[in-house]
């Protein structure tokens, strides 16, 4: 059912505490770990602990949990001292989605282009 935790999704297990992540901020409703491979000195994840495929499936079911997600990327932000961050929802494949869990990216600590390229 839509939500539910997947079997083969591996943010899903990160939340079930079944893989390890290096978590920096939980909530009722999201997790925030760093992301293992980092394109920037800060790189962290903010996920949300119901399963959606993306950001934008999450937004139609779920909408107060986008705002949740956006409020810790800020907090995150905050804690990792960041003046200026990024905040990046891959959606799709060819946008460069690899898992199929939504998460917003929160990069900092380095210039950044636009667009990303
Ligand atoms: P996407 O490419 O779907 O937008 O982002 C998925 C992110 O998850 C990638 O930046 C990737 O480095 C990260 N990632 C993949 N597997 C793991 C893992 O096992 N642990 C952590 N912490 N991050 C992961
Ligand atoms: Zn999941």
């Amino acid at each position: 059912m839509a939500g539910e935790p997947q079997d083969d999704c591996l943010f899903c297990k990160i939340v079930a505490g079944q893989i390890p992540a290096t978590l920096v901020r939980e909530t009722d409703t999201t997790v925030a770990f760093r992301d293992i491979n980092p394109q920037a000195p800060t790189h962290i994840l903010v996920i949300p602990k119901v399963h959606y495929r993306d950001a934008a499936a999450l937004a139609v079911a779920e909408p107060t949990v986008v705002a949740d997600l956006l409020r810790e990327a800020g907090e995150v932000a905050g804690e990792e001292k960041l003046e200026s961050y990024r905040v990046v929802f891959n959606t799709g494949s060819g946008a460069g989605q690899t898992v199929f869990h939504a998460h917003a990216h929160v990069l900092g600590g380095r210039g950044m282009q636009w667009p990303p390229g």
